[in-house]
């Protein structure tokens, strides 16, 4: 496989300069000035984060409204801190990017707070072919839990039973990939309509919730796992949103000691992009980097 290195990663983006060319480039590429309507080509301006119009000198900040605006760490930081996402399986821990960049543990881990979001990019558009759509719950059960910890959640009363989230998942036939972290009170049938195309062929469990989706989807195959079917009659399974599930609570399980509810959206997405993206390293440094623009 082919893959972006560390060696070729420094040839290109070397110094500030080139970097903010890269998201002007990505973001600006053949403007017409929207003042004047000139299509010339915008101008850096000597030491300030911005181009201009060699007509009529409107200015464009590139950084604006992207991850990096409010930054006051340099760019080639924040592009080597992307970089090192995409060199392991499982990206890097703002631990590690602290060591490596030498800036303090807050900076690291409002970064890497901010390259999740990066990578999850615009969220996909609903999925088409045969989708297969399924449900987990993540989280610890009250049962295995410490007891302090168990007390202290009943106390804040967070949840009666458990303090499991329930993520669910859909993964099409053309690998594409979408989590959803269920934490409002819409159903399942509304979740699936919101994320699948009704072109599509639709394959779940016997789980009540989908019932009736045949009605808006092209056709909705159902595999009865409670009698031991992992194949129907058609031959239509879920074996692939069952393996993206294993995936999830591994990486969850591996990476982060505790994920909170309120963060779980961001890691579910990155999952999703690194399951989708995991044979393209060699494009996935550009491919995140491409998502600041909107
Ligand atoms: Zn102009």
């Amino acid at each position: 496989m082919k893959r972006y290195t560390i060696t070729e990663f420094r040839k290109d983006y070397p110094n500030d300069d080139v970097c903010l060319d890269k998201i002007f480039e990505l973001r600006f590429k053949g403007l017409i000035c929207p003042k004047c309507e000139s299509d010339n080509k915008f101008t850096r301006v000597k030491n300030r984060r911005s181009y201009q119009c060699p007509n009529c000198a409107f200015q464009i900040y590139p950084t604006k409204d992207t991850v990096f605006e409010k930054s006051t760490t340099p760019l080639t930081y924040w592009f080597y801190a992307i970089f090192l996402q995409t060199t392991t399986r499982n990206g890097v821990a703002a631990k590690e990017l602290e060591r490596q960049l030498n800036v303090c543990y807050t900076t690291a881990l409002r970064m890497n707070h901010q390259i999740k979001k990066l990578m999850a990019g615009k969220r996909l558009d609903k999925l088409t072919g045969i989708v297969q759509v399924d449900e987990c719950y993540i989280g610890q059960s009250l049962v295995t839990m410490k007891k302090s910890k168990r007390a202290e959640m009943l106390k804040n009363n967070e949840t009666k039973f458990d303090n499991k989230t329930g993520v669910i998942g859909f993964v099409s036939d053309n690998k594409e990939i979408k989590f959803e972290v269920m934490t409002d009170i819409k159903t399942f049938k509304e979740r699936v309509k919101a994320n699948v195309s009704k072109d599509a062929i639709l394959v779940t469990d016997s789980h009540a919730g989908y019932e009736g989706l045949n009605l808006h989807y092209k056709a909705h195959e159902v595999v009865n796992h409670s009698i031991n079917e992992f194949k129907n009659k058609n031959n239509f399974h879920t074996n692939s949103v069952e393996s993206a599930w294993s995936i999830l609570k591994r990486t969850i399980k591996g990476t982060h000691i505790h994920v909170s509810q309120k963060h779980l959206q961001k890691y579910v997405d990155e999952v999703a992009f690194r399951m989708m993206n995991k044979d393209r390293q060699d494009i996935m440094f550009e491919t995140i980097l491409s998502h600041v623009v909107f």
